[in-house]
């Protein structure tokens, strides 16, 4: 990230000023029961904020380093959930908040089940959760998942863990009950030493940020692009953290801030928004309900400040998600077409619709881009969606579409996705449904719109040249706009100066940069037009077919050839060398090609046009 650019932007100079602004802030009393606590600078404040961009802001003490506390519970339990999944994990630690201090020795009266995770009681059954492996101990993997938050190495404060210790005596207490209701299946002790250790990792509020920002980002990291908790157990954590995360100030907090979030009585505070950002903030001295005074603060002003509350919602509609819709009448693929089949596209052409979405599907803005294109349902027999610019679907408009398939199949339309390389998951669950199903093109056979909608064309063209009985090979040059104005000796002249060329499908027929020495017709089967869009990947100019011609460009400026052109088909050609053609048909054909020209300019103008 450039250094620079985050000093100027507007979110660091927030910080820094919001940060100078609380620096004087007085109140509360740093943590004394682990009488280690004390040796805090009351004065620290540091305040650092991670996005799911992986872009860094931090202001003040954001590297001073602090034991962790309360803040593990968290971790902790997402390493639960992972080791025993959801239903082992519930049988020993409930999710309901319990309103009561985080020592309280508050157990369910039959089964002895803590409440739930982020009191102490619970953060200890959570923590005898965590299985050893075969290589590593609790603590080992403990340590591991947590560095894996924070992308860098921790360690322990001895003194904070020695100190806590030897005076913790009700959280032994709250330990053995555990065991007595067999919620530990391990010594209390020993259960007990390892979350005592847990508590006293060393972090910054910078590594809170990245903790937090892990969460906002589905689990991953966002700077180092490590997996830190599986993306199906982020929102239990985050469950748990806007229920019962901040004391029993948890109602409150949402009230107020809005974000999931942990607090710890070593004055850390570490918040959640979920996609957004993760922050972390560290100030030691805490209120009467164990949470750091200027922390609490600073997550106010920014949810305030910024709306950042989770419950804040955007609009996502069909409005925000539809870039474009228009149809073949308007607008034909690229495949470059005979006069007599765009005057079939511009009569019959609004039967293929297509739709350009854009920007993220959710489950708001695909509902009602489906209920769009149902509405219109009489109106077109090709549906054609182009998927090129959406950056991300969710579950829900994954189904959504899923279903949206089903319906236009059984109402006999047919349905393409294009440009859909990016999307990972809507691919899979699109593929899932099509399994079994008898579809002669899957809804995601074509690699991009175009082909797609150039398929569509030629289906209708070919029903319609079906109806009328054309035959789609053309061995007369008279058809050629290239020749059109020859004499019927000329042409005769014209074609026996020829060679015909048989391409089978794939051939190359010419490579772009090759020297241009003659021009092509086609007399059956199709070329493809394309050009290396850079990295090896192939994109298509145009498809050509029989009554047209390529290569004939060079005619102008004899020069070297400006793209590869591939025989898509089994093609015949006709092949004329430009130094064996007479004067008088060279010079018809710049004609004629300079007509050509003229007519494309008029169409692609009111192309642009129509797009501004
Ligand atoms: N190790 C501390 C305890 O159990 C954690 C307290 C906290 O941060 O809430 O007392």
């Amino acid at each position: 990230m450039d250094k620079k650019a985050v000093q100027l932007c507007p979110v660091q100079r927030y910080l820094e000023q919001l940060h100078s602004e609380l620096a004087g802030m007085t109140g509360g009393e740093v943590a004394s029961y682990i009488p280690e606590l004390t040796r805090a600078d009351p004065a620290w404040l540091g305040i650092a904020m991670v996005t799911v961009d992986g872009h860094v802001y931090q202001a003040g003490d954001s590297r001073q380093t602090f034991t962790i506390q309360s803040i593990s519970k968290a971790i902790t339990y997402g390493l639960a959930l992972e080791d025993r999944g959801i239903d082992a994990v519930l049988a020993k630690v409930g999710v309901e908040p319990s309103g009561e201090a985080f020592n309280s020795i508050s157990l369910e009266p039959d089964t002895g089940r803590p409440l739930n995770p982020m009191i102490n009681a619970g953060a200890i059954a959570t923590t005898g959760l965590i299985e050893p492996a075969p290589d590593s101990t609790p603590m080992t993997r403990i340590m591991e998942t947590f560095a894996r938050y924070t992308g860098r190495p921790l360690d322990v404060e001895e003194r904070v863990y020695r100190s806590e210790s030897d005076t913790g005596h009700r959280n032994r207490a709250i330990a053995h009950l555990l065991y007595g209701h067999g919620i530990l299946d391990r010594p209390p002790e020993e259960i007990v030493d390892l979350y005592f250790r847990q508590c006293s990792i060393l972090v910054t509020a910078r590594d809170l940020a990245v903790m937090g920002a892990c969460l906002a980002n589905n689990g991953v990291n966002p700077i180092t692009g490590v997996v830190a908790l599986q993306s199906r157990y982020v929102e239990k954590v985050l469950s748990v953290m806007s229920t019962c995360g901040m004391y029993d100030y948890s109602g409150g907090w949402v009230f107020h801030v809005g974000m999931p979030a942990k607090s710890g009585v070593g004055g850390g505070i570490m918040a959640v928004l979920p996609g957004q950002f993760g922050l972390g903030v560290f100030s030691p001295p805490l209120d009467e309900k164990g949470n750091s005074v200027r922390g609490l603060e600073v997550c106010k002003r920014l949810s305030r400040d910024f709306g950042l509350h989770l419950f804040h919602v955007a609009r996502s509609t069909s409005a925000s998600v539809i870039r474009q819709t228009y149809d073949c009448a308007q607008c034909t693929s690229r495949r470059r077409r005979s006069a007599a089949e765009l005057v079939l596209l511009a009569a019959q052409g609004g039967r293929i619709r297509v739709y350009e979405l854009q920007g993220e599907l959710l489950f708001g803005s695909a509902e009602s881009v489906a209920l769009e294109m149902l509405s219109g349902l009489s109106d077109y027999d090709y549906l054609v969606v182009d998927m090129k610019r959406v950056v991300a679907t969710d579950n829900a408009s994954n189904l959504v579409f899923a279903e949206l398939g089903r319906r236009l199949a059984a109402e006999g339309k047919q349905l393409f996705f294009g440009d859909t390389r990016q999307l990972y998951r809507f691919r899979k669950e699109l593929q899932k449904e099509q399994e079994g199903r008898q579809h002669p093109f899957g809804w995601l056979h074509f690699e991009d719109t175009d082909h797609a909608v150039e398929w569509c064309e030629d289906q209708l063209i070919a029903a319609a040249q079906t109806a009328a009985g054309v035959d789609r090979s053309l061995t007369d040059l008279k058809d050629q706009y290239l020749c059109s104005g020859m004499t019927p000796e000329e042409l005769d002249a014209l074609h026996a100066g020829g060679s015909e060329r048989r391409f089978a499908a794939g051939t190359l027929i010419f490579r772009a940069g090759e020297l241009a020495e003659s021009l092509y017709f086609i007399l059956s089967g199709e070329v493809e037009v394309w050009i290396d869009s850079g990295s090896g990947h192939h994109m298509r100019v145009t498809t050509l077919g029989p009554g047209m011609v390529f290569g004939e460009v060079a005619l102008l400026n004899q020069n070297r050839r400006t793209a590869n052109v591939s025989a898509a088909t089994d093609a015949v050609c006709l092949e004329i060398r430009f130094d064996a053609l007479q004067d008088a048909l060279r010079t018809r054909m710049l004609v004629n090609m300079a007509s050509y020209f003229a007519r494309k300019i008029d169409q692609d103008t009111r192309l642009i046009q129509r797009l501004g």
